[in-house]
C-alpha cells in the first residue's frame, strides 16, 4: 500500500519520477531534474548538489503529472536557453530549438565581432533570434515582427528582463508589410512544417500551430516572403532564413527567383538548416 501524503526525499522522488516519465520522454531523468529544480527554485546544478534527504515539495507532483500528459518541459519550467540567453516561454510561444542557432552562426560568420547595425526579425516569436543577436552585438538595434500577440507578449518580457528593450522594437504585423527601412541583417524562422508531417513528441499537441505549419508542402510562407526580401536588405546585408530538413533547394530557388543570391549552412546534425541570402 502506498501513502501519497508521506514526505518523500529528493533522491526517491527523482527515481520514481524518472520511471513514470520513461514512456513519455526520451530524457526522463533530465526532465525530472529540471522540474524538481523549478519547484525548489534552484538550477539543475544546485539540485545535483542538494542533500538527497531534502524533502520533495508537493508541487513537484503537479508538474510531473503535466509532463506525463506530454506538456513540454520548457513550458513547465517557463524557460529555455538559446545561444547566450535564457528566454521565457509558455503556451503560445514556439520553444527555441538549438537548430536555429545555425542562423546566428551564419550571421556571426558574415559580420564578425563588429556586427550588423540594424536587424529585422520576421516572425520573432518569444524574441529568440532577435534577442540572441542583440545580446551578441551590443551596438546593434533591431525590430521584431510577429503575427501573434501572445508570442509578442513573451518577446516584450524577455527583452525587458534581458536588458535589451531599449535597443529593440516589437510589433504585430504580417511579415514585412508596412516596413520600408533596409536592414543589415534579416533573421527569419518562419513556419515551414508540412500540414501532415510527423513531429516530435508534444510539438503538434502543445506548440502554436501558427508558428509551425505552412501548407501541404511547408513552403507557403517562403513564397509570401520571397518577393519582399530584396527591398529589405541594406547594401552588404544578409538574410538568414531557417528551413526544414530537405527544403533547402526549394527555398533557395524561391529566393533566387526573387533576384537574390543564395547559399546554405548546416546545423550540428549535418542538415542544411539556414539559407543565406544577399542582393
Ligand atoms: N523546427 C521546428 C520543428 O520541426 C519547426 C519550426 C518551424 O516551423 N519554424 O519542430
Amino acid at each position: 500500500m502506498t501513502c501519497n501524503s508521506a514526505p518523500v526525499n529528493l533522491a526517491d522522488a527523482l527515481r520514481a519520477a524518472t520511471a513514470r516519465l520513461a514512456s513519455t520522454s526520451e530524457t526522463p531523468r533530465l526532465d525530472a531534474e529540471l522540474l524538481m529544480g523549478r519547484v525548489l527554485g534552484i538550477g539543475r546544478q544546485a539540485l545535483l548538489l542538494a542533500s538527497p534527504d531534502t524533502e520533495a515539495p508537493s508541487a513537484f507532483e503537479t508538474l510531473l503529472a503535466r509532463r506525463e500528459a506530454g506538456e513540454p518541459v520548457a513550458y513547465l519550467v517557463g524557460r529555455r536557453g538559446f545561444w547566450t540567453i535564457d528566454l521565457e516561454v509558455g503556451p503560445g510561444a514556439l520553444i527555441p530549438r538549438p537548430d536555429s542557432e545555425t542562423l546566428i552562426e551564419a550571421a556571426l560568420d558574415h559580420f564578425g565581432a563588429a556586427g550588423p547595425a540594424e536587424i529585422l526579425d520576421l516572425g520573432c516569436g518569444p524574441g529568440t533570434l532577435l534577442l540572441a543577436a542583440l545580446d551578441q552585438w551590443p551596438a546593434a538595434r533591431g525590430i521584431g515582427i510577429d503575427a501573434s500577440e501572445a508570442a509578442l507578449a513573451y518577446a516584450r518580457r524577455n527583452a525587458e528582463r534581458l536588458g535589451l528593450a531599449d535597443r529593440c522594437e516589437l510589433r504585430i504585423g504580417d511579415w514585412s508589410e508596412g516596413i520600408d527601412a533596409r536592414y543589415d541583417l534579416v533573421l527569419c524562422n518562419p513556419p515551414y512544417v508540412e500540414a501532415e508531417a510527423e513531429l516530435g513528441p508534444g510539438v503538434r499537441e502543445w506548440e502554436p500551430h501558427s508558428a509551425l505549419f505552412a501548407g501541404a508542402d511547408g513552403l507557403t510562407e517562403y513564397r509570401r516572403l520571397a518577393p519582399s526580401l530584396p527591398r529589405l536588405l541594406a547594401p552588404g546585408g544578409i538574410a538568414c532564413v531557417e528551413v526544414g530538413a530537405g527544403q533547402d533547394e526549394a527555398v533557395m530557388a524561391l529566393f533566387e527567383a526573387a533576384g537574390l543570391r543564395a547559399s546554405r549552412r548546416r546545423d550540428l546534425a549535418g542538415r542544411y538548416r539556414c539559407v543565406i541570402l544577399t542582393t
